[in-house]
């Protein structure tokens, strides 16, 4: 009993320096400070334990980036060895172990699952999140043109796209609730449809629209494509706009018409990489290998903030020159390629072959299909979403319609809090429910996310 008051005491004086000295991101503080704070205090596996003791499933990966679970060995191992030999240099004119082995192997799993005719993607840039491995991707293919003495400025997203929180991010982001109110900072880009299905701009179904979206976003390349630098898209799920699912043969549509039209395709993989889509990287599931590619979140496992742009052997060649003629790419981020990061990223590599991550997956992949069949027949459950291990479940007002739930109903949220209150850790996007769960997550967890979730969407019905 004792214990029991000093934890609750400890908790209320957490929470109320939480209350003075924090600012939550993405997050209205003003209600947070009504908040009943989940204070996180240790995990393990694919759980998260409060300050009260409770266990949580982590149904979204710590924010989509936990792949092996929490407290894996090989990970917290390579990381303890790291440090008692050196946890940061710098990248700026020194280099170290970690980070050439950790870019060669990335070079080695990634051409070996993404094939091309010429020598593929060869070269990689780190930096230490998924806005600025995006930031990085832009301004190498602007200056790319530049170097080859061609006016190509433009670049081409899609609308629902999400590529981060920085001005350029922002700038080929096409979420209005996050992005509109900026506008005015930002450079101005074309927006293409985006292959929402469920919520098609032209009223059509696939198969039968034969790809119209893809119709419109040539046109766009045709009009522009003398100014059009690249087109950056999340290959086949456009995560935090609802984990919009792109039918098939769209993104290898993509990739041939910025074939056609002379232009860098860079696939933004920061949320699909790593095995998140059951296969290494989404553009395996097309065939597509991009001209540039973006990886981040589950690149350490989860563990630390780590992010890679990765070109080609053509792109990198065009920056080469003489001191003087400031060819250079003049571009870097202090914590660039930090140690620690790299052989947290390393060791999930490893894991990835000892573990056979990904055929195990696969089995789990059908289990959480099969679950979603019946929540997908829950009155307020319009559509569901499924690539891999990530899922959305759209909630809606009226099926029939498709009305969705305006936003101070917060519906998204409200099952969200039920799955807290059963032990599962969930967070939406707007009317959009979504799991993620780690990879390893265990076939019994996967159930039991599966029925909290069933469980608490019927609770905020009735
Ligand atoms: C999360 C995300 C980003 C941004 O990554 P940060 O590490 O949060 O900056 C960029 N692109 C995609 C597709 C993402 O999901």
């Amino acid at each position: 009993m004792a214990i029991a008051m000093s934890i609750l005491r400890q908790k209320k004086a957490l929470e109320e320096k939480d209350r003075r000295y924090l600012w939550h991101p993405f997050t209205q503080m003003k209600e947070w400070m009504e908040e009943d704070m989940v204070i996180i205090t240790e995990a393990r596996g694919s759980f998260l334990k409060d300050i009260r003791g409770r266990w949580y499933i982590d149904g979204v990966s710590s924010l989509w980036v936990n792949v092996h679970g929490h407290r894996k060995r090989e990970i917290d191992d390579a990381i303890k060895g790291q440090i008692g030999r050196v946890s940061h240099s710098t990248l700026l004119g020194l280099t170290h172990p970690p980070a050439i082995e950790l870019a060669e192997r990335l070079i080695k799993v990634v051409n070996s699952r993404l094939r091309s005719r010429d020598s593929g993607l060869t070269r990689v840039f780190y930096s230490d999140n998924g806005s600025t491995a995006v930031e990085i991707a832009l301004k190498m293919a602007f200056q790319f043109w530049r170097h080859k003495g061609v006016k190509k400025r433009r670049f081409v997203s899609l609308r629902n796209a999400y590529h981060g929180d920085t001005i350029g991010a922002v700038s080929v982001g096409g979420i209005e609730t996050f992005h509109e109110l900026f506008s005015p900072l930002l450079f101005k880009t074309y927006k293409a449809p985006s292959p929402y299905c469920y919520r098609c701009e032209f009223d059509m179904r696939y198969p039968k629209c034969r790809l119209h979206c893809l119709r419109v976003l040539e046109e766009i390349l045709r009009r522009h494509s003398d100014e059009v630098a690249g087109l950056i898209i999340e290959p086949i799920v456009q995560a935090a706009g609802g984990m919009i699912v792109s039918p098939p043969g769209y993104l290898r549509g993509v990739r041939r018409l910025c074939n056609k039209y002379n232009i860098l395709m860079i696939a933004d993989e920061v949320a699909t990489g790593f095995g998140r889509t059951g296969r290494m990287f989404a553009c395996e599931h097309e065939g597509v290998t991009p001209d540039i590619l973006c990886l981040a979140k589950g690149i350490t496992g989860g563990y630390l903030p780590l992010a890679v742009t990765i070109t080609t052997e053509e792109l990198y060649d065009a920056f080469l020159g003489r001191y003087e003629d400031l060819k250079t790419f003049f571009h870097g981020h202090t914590y660039t390629g930090n140690q620690l990061a790299c052989v947290a990223a390393i060791a999930s590599l490893d894991l990835f072959k000892k573990e056979r991550t990904l055929m195990r997956l696969q089995r789990k992949i059908r289990i959480l299909k099969e679950g979603l069949l019946h929540i997908a027949e829950l009155p307020i459950v319009g559509d569901v979403r499924q690539k891999g291990f990530m899922v959305g479940i759209e909630l809606v007002m009226d099926k029939r319609t498709k009305e969705p739930y305006p936003l101070k109903e917060k519906m998204g949220w409200r099952v969200c809090y039920k799955a807290r209150e059963k032990g599962l850790l969930i967070r939406p996007l707007g009317n959009v429910v979504v799991l993620m769960p780690p990879l390893s997550i265990s076939v019994d967890e996967l159930k039991s996310l599966i029925n909290i979730t069933m469980e608490s969407i019927r609770e905020v019905m009735s």
